[in-house]
């Protein structure tokens, strides 16, 4: 498992398009608060949140 991507760039900055570092909090080149979903602990709730709604279905559709 190599976690070189992690250390990449996946989303620009909204303010000024620069490549925003993967998890870091603010924005490198303008200091603008980078979005929430430049970081892991985002999609980690996201995963968690679709896993109970998923759940919450099958449940309502199976009772
Ligand atoms: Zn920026």
């Amino acid at each position: 498992m190599s976690d070189n991507l992690d250390n990449n760039s996946r989303f620009k900055c909204p303010a000024c398009g620069e490549a925003l570092v993967w998890r870091a909090k603010a924005c490198a080149a303008c200091k603008e608060t980078a979005p929430i979903y430049n970081h892991p602990a985002f999609w980690y709730g996201l995963a968690v949140f679709g896993v109970i709604s998923l759940g919450l279905i099958l449940w309502v559709l199976a009772t």
